[in-house]
């Protein structure tokens, strides 16, 4: 039987090699290697997976035609839904959605659909597929601000409609947290991320970078004077969030976002990069999510001693579990069970250790994970150069603070019901700046949802 072949493992880097270089961690599958995998799914006809992928991808009809060898019908198949294949296959947490669900991990493996769609994803790169199919032009402008996952999907599924949309971004390149936050070595820039955006502008779509909306341009102006009809807002979560204890604000104490940001948008890790990024010998990362993940190992990387330091038990860290266990791999040590309670500094007001105190579980708390409790007595010091908190991030207010009407909720999140329709007529929002900080597929799904939105708006449905 089909299922009884076992899941078809990964080639990857070898760990201690992988460690000291920014090149991709994984390898992804070959031909054989994906045909292969794709001959493990069952074809449920009821399939579970689909359910569970908030883009809705038709992943068994993209599986069989892998398992057919015919690598041009699985892209098109993706592309229904997904105009990002070999991003979503790195990066999106397949375990709790599409895998998580698949069948076949009810007594064994599930069907290793991240895996399988990313080589799909790559090979229509490498083959230089054109999957761009769309409407005729009718006329209507929309803008969209934001070139993060929300902001590429809801404009590939609008200019597929016939819109002529044009995507405001305030970076110097277009991606999002895909360009600035992700490491190179586990979701490569040129490689892959210009190139899913690239076919994003094959459907007409058009990327304004160094635009700043509420500084350069308001969301009024576009709409009153430039000529957009609606506007979507996908502009993130990129503020980040500090622990508020003593010592935060000596030196070579940093957010998660900016280190990652001088390392990847800026290219500190590139010798040949004048990015000023400074690591020294030790540094301790605070936080069990991708971004502290992401921030610990690119750490690693340039040479330092990393450490995470988490709250809360190893079961409960966020990240996605594939990067937990590259992280170890690659000699990360994790602290769990630990709070920092202050920041120590030497008399030059440089970072010289965390201060901690060792947790305990106790009963659960309102997200049904048990709460971590202080254990009496526990303190000690974790010596470090550079600390960096990695404790989650807030939408930045400027847009809504320049938007008339735009309302935000008490931690700054863009109120939008689950269509994306904002407190302003003809302003849709969606992924990070309406939810906080989420996924990459959640902020997809949200854009094309809106995208849906917008259509029935301006179509006056
Ligand atoms: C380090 C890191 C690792 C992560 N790892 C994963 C992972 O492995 N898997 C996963 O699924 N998710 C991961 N995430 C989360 C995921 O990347 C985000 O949920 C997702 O990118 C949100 O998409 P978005 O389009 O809403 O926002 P973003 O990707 O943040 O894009 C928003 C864009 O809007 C631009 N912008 C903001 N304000 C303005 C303005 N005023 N004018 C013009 N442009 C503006 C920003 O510059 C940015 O380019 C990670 C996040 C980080 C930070
Ligand atoms: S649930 Fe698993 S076996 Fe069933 S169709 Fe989806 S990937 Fe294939």
């Amino acid at each position: 039987m089909a299922n009884k072949i076992p899941r078809v493992p990964v080639r990857e880097q070898d760990p201690a090699v992988r460690a000291t270089n920014f090149e991709e961690v994984s390898y992804g599958y070959n031909a054989e290697e994906a045909m292969l995998e794709a001959s493990r799914c069952i074809q449920c006809k009821k399939p579970r997976c689909v359910e569970q992928c908030p883009v809705s991808i038709q992943i068994p009809q993209f599986i069989n035609a892998v398992n057919n060898g015919d690598f041009l019908a699985a892209a098109k198949v993706i592309a229904q839904d997904s105009l990002l294949p070999s991003v979503c296959g790195r990066v999106c947490p397949q375990e709790t959605q599409c895998e998580g669900s698949c069948i076949l991990g009810v007594k064994g493996e599930p069907v290793s659909i991240g895996k399988l769609e990313r080589f799909v994803g790559d090979w229509g790169h490498e083959n230089q597929i054109d999957l761009s199919e769309k409407a005729p032009a009718n006329g209507m402008k929309v803008a969209v601000i934001g070139s993060g996952p929300a902001g590429l999907a809801a404009a590939a599924d609008l200019a597929k409609l016939g819109y002529g949309v044009t995507i405001f971004e305030a970076l110097h390149r277009a991606g999002g947290v895909l360009e600035y936050g992700i490491p190179e070595f586990r979701l490569p820039k040129n490689a892959i991320v210009a190139k899913e955006v690239e076919n994003v502008k094959k459907l007409g779509v058009k990327i304004e970078t160094d635009v700043v909306v509420g500084r350069t341009v308001t969301i009024d102006e576009l709409m009153d004077e430039e000529g957009y009809q609606a506007v979507f807002v996908g502009s993130g979560a990129g503020l980040p969030r500090f622990m508020n204890i003593p010592g935060e604000n000596l030196n070579a104490v940093v957010s998660a976002n900016e280190f990652l940001t001088r390392a990847n948008l800026m290219k500190a890790f590139d010798s040949t990069y004048d990015t000023p990024l400074y690591v020294g010998q030790r540094v301790a990362v605070v936080g069990g999510g991708n971004v502290a993940m992401d921030a610990v190992r690119t750490a690693k990387r340039l040479g330092a001693e990393a450490s995470i330091v988490y709250r809360r038990a190893e079961k409960e860290l966020p990240a996605r579990l594939e990067e937990v266990h590259h992280a170890k791999e690659e000699g990360i040590r994790f602290e769990m069970l630990t709070n920092p309670v202050e920041v120590i500094g030497d008399a030059d007001g440089w970072v010289t250790a965390l201060r901690c105190v060792r947790m305990e579980l106790g009963e659960p708390d309102a997200s049904g994970r048990r709460r971590p409790v202080e254990v009496p007595g526990s303190e000690f010091d974790i010596p470090c150069d550079v600390a960096i908190m990695a404790l989650g991030t807030s939408p930045n207010p400027l847009i809504s603070t320049t938007t008339e009407g735009l309302e935000t909720n008490r931690w700054g999140g863009l109120i939008a019901d689950e269509s994306g329709v904002t407190t302003r007529p003809g302003v849709f929002a969606g992924g990070d700046a309406v939810t906080g900080a989420a996924t990459v597929i959640l902020a997809m799904g949200a854009g094309r949802t809106a995208a849906k939105a917008i259509d029935a708006y301006l179509q006056g449905k």
